[in-house]
């Protein structure tokens, strides 16, 4: 039998990360974790070295490096920690590692997964901002390095389960018509509008289908999550914005589908649970257990649907137009929001001005062509920037 997987996990300590262990933790005799990361949760992440045993750890920098190695040498364990982006990139690009799992979240991870990128390594995509961020870029490496990309996002790897292997060829040329891209609407799908302005952090972070990160918990309470999703969909499959439907499904059973120009539809549904997408990306083109309980339908009894409401949601129209201006546009939509969730879940502003923020931002800023990676890096420093001027006239 050949040697097993060696598998680097990017956010380990994450929502993320820990489903991708559970996955791991199942088929020991086809994958073996080579490098976790964490950043703030550093105990978690000794413990996960102590179950997983990995090469190597990674956290943000020297300090906490050093106390870990102690640690971990007190367990009796092996792993050698290393530190900052530096440390990332490392455990993302050696030769010895076979997939990566990209599971920062935010613009953190876009130097590690470009670093897992350009290795040509198997890259298990959650981090979505990395890809809003440097599409063309992103997408580039990813041709040149002949590195496979497999979707995490549990709408993509519906999607990329729904589409022909030779998608690549244009959508046009394998008969796709659209791609229906499905959203639960969040905790405040039905919430009236005037009690928007009152809503927690953790009323937020309450989703009712899916259990994750803070940041992506605001964001799918926003519906930027969707707006974000449907710039991500544009980059994996080659699409227009305009080939790109969002709809309104609270049930999140099926995770997104694809609309071919026979009439045929093609969905693919499942228990809202990581594992599932998470599965299916490290065992592609083959599938194994996922500890993902079977579906009920009978339990489930109704599936229903419904168009967006861009005047709820004013993130998602805010994405939609990014998608369509391109170039920096995408980058400083996400670096905005990025700053805006953070105060949001400081308790410095109010939701509604999530879109209030990213909105400005935007407005003040000129779209520029992004050539190299630096270029988004400046397009996402002057969002931050004006995010912050924001917040310093407007925000608690
Ligand atoms: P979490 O917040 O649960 O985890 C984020 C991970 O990133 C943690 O390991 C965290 O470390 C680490 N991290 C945070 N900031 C930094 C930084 N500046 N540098 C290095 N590492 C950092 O998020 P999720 O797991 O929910 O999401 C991860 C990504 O996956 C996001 O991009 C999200 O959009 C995407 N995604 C998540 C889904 C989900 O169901 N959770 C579904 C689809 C996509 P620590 O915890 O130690 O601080
Ligand atoms: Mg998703």
């Amino acid at each position: 039998m050949s040697r097993p997987q060696q598998i680097t996990v990017l956010g380990a300590t994450g929502s993320i990360g820990l489903s991708t262990l559970d996955v791991i933790a199942r088929h020991p005799e086809r994958y073996q974790v080579f490098a976790l990361s964490g950043f703030t949760r550093l105990s978690e992440l000794l413990a996960l070295c102590v179950r997983h045993t990995p090469k190597f750890a990674v956290v943000p920098e020297a300090g906490a490096a050093r106390t870990l190695q102690d640690d971990l040498r007190a367990a009796g364990l092996s792993t050698r920690v290393l530190a900052g982006e530096e440390g990332l990139c490392q455990v993302a690009s050696d030769p010895e590692v076979d997939a990566v799992m990209a599971a920062i979240v935010g613009a953190a991870g876009l130097r590690p997964t470009l670093a897992a990128v350009d290795a040509g390594k198997k890259i298990l995509l959650a981090n979505k901002e990395a890809l809003v961020m440097s599409g063309t870029l992103f997408m580039q490496a990813v041709r040149k390095s002949g590195s496979v990309l497999l979707p995490i996002d549990s709408e993509h790897n519906a999607i990329f389960q729904c589409m022909p292997q030779d998608f690549a060829r244009g959508l046009g040329a394998v008969g796709v018509r659209r791609i229906l891209l499905t959203a639960s609407g969040g905790p405040f799908r039905q919430t009236p509008m005037a009690e928007l302005a009152h809503v927690s952090p953790e009323q937020a972070c309450a989703h009712p289908n899916w259990s994750m990160g803070r940041k992506i918990s605001v964001d799918s309470a926003s519906m930027m999550n969707k707006g974000l999703e449907l710039i991500e969909a544009c980059w994996l499959f080659d699409a227009k914005p305009s080939q790109v439907e969002v709809v309104i499904h609270p049930q999140s059973v099926i995770h997104s589908l694809v609309d071919y120009i026979d009439g045929s539809v093609l969905a693919q549904l499942g228990n809202p649970d990581m594992r599932t997408p998470i599965a299916n990306a490290l065992a592609w083109p083959e599938r194994i257990d996922s500890g993902v309980a079977p579906l009920d339908l009978f339990a489930i009894a109704r599936l229903d649907f419904q168009a967006p409401d861009e005047d709820r949601f004013p993130c998602l129209r805010l994405a939609r137009q990014a998608a369509e201006a391109g170039n920096s546009a995408p980058a400083m939509l996400n670096a905005a929001n990025e700053v805006a969730v953070a105060a949001f879940l400081d308790r410095r502003i109010r939701f509604p001005q999530i879109a209030s923020i990213i909105e400005e931002v935007l407005s003040l800023e000129p779209v520029v062509a992004v050539d190299d990676l630096e270029a988004v890096f400046t397009a996402d420093a002057k969002a931050r920037v004006l995010a912050e001027q924001w917040l310093s006239r407007h925000g608690r």
